[in-house]
């Protein structure tokens, strides 16, 4: 999948996007990410990006020119994005949607802005979408991308080996969070591992597993359980067969 990144700190972008799972998913092939530094197609002696704003007021916009130049130069794979708090909001339904353009579609692209936004010319002329990572302000656009470009690559078919579930992770087909985990030691200072885990009855551990997860959904997103039509009554049994592991 080609994901372009277009940033006047794309080593941000690229170093974040060069270790671990996202690092080997480039270097086999499976992500082609390539990050455009749009101060390359300035044109003046001080490679300005931004001005001040028509209008009057605080902070500094980035300008029209060297973004179309940039976007133009790379033709990158559409749909483009520019990354803004006043876009639609990221989630994991999104990230399924942009990593099943591969590998028919080919990938997608992200614009990162930075000052106060960018020039209202490229919302309307340049870009085919905005994606906001939530209602929080931060300074760049590099972060945001960061966020979509690892929340999408790890969907790649092969990127994670066998670890993504469609069904049991979090925000997944089952729609609820995904339960607890533990690993060894069994008894950690005192705080032992639920006896079921180590029982190898694995008919009531995906039993316990799933009544976990209703468990904790319930406890900290009761919308994901309305949105899901509320409780059957054969989870309403699970919930009471087996009790919720302590939190704090
Ligand atoms: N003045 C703007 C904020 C600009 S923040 C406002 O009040 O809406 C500078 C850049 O950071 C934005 O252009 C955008 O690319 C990025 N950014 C900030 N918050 C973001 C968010 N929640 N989601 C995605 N990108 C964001």
């Amino acid at each position: 999948m080609r994901v372009d990144v277009f940033s006047i700190f794309p080593a941000l972008v690229d170093g974040f996007c060069s270790e671990s799972l996202l690092g080997k998913a480039r270097e086999n092939g499976l992500l082609d990410l390539r990050c455009h530094d749009l101060r390359e197609h300035t044109t003046d002696v001080h490679r300005s990006v931004d001005d001040a704003p028509f209008g009057g007021g605080a902070g500094m916009v980035m300008r029209a020119e060297p973004i179309f130049a940039s976007v133009e130069a790379a033709a990158p794979p559409r749909p483009l994005f520019l990354l803004s708090p006043g876009g639609r909001r990221f989630d994991q339904a999104m990230a399924r949607e942009l990593a099943a353009t591969h590998p028919t579609g080919g990938g997608f692209s992200l614009l990162c802005g930075r000052y106060e936004g960018v020039d209202h010319r490229v919302v309307e002329h340049l870009v085919d979408g905005e994606i906001s990572i939530g209602d929080v302000v931060l300074s760049g656009g590099e972060v945001a991308a960061c966020l979509v470009i690892e929340a999408v690559a790890r969907l790649i078919p092969g990127a994670m080996g066998n670890d993504v579930s469609p069904v049991t992770e979090s925000f997944g087909t089952s729609g609820l969070l995904e339960e607890s985990h533990y690993t060894r030691p069994a008894d950690f200072r005192g705080w032992p591992v639920p006896e079921i885990l180590r029982s190898g009855d694995h008919a009531r551990i995906e039993r316990w597993r799933l009544a976990q997860a209703l468990h904790r959904t319930l406890r900290v997103r009761p919308d994901l359980i309305d949105a899901r039509g509320g409780l059957s009554d054969q989870e309403k049994r699970l919930l009471e067969e087996f009790p919720a592991v302590p939190y704090p």
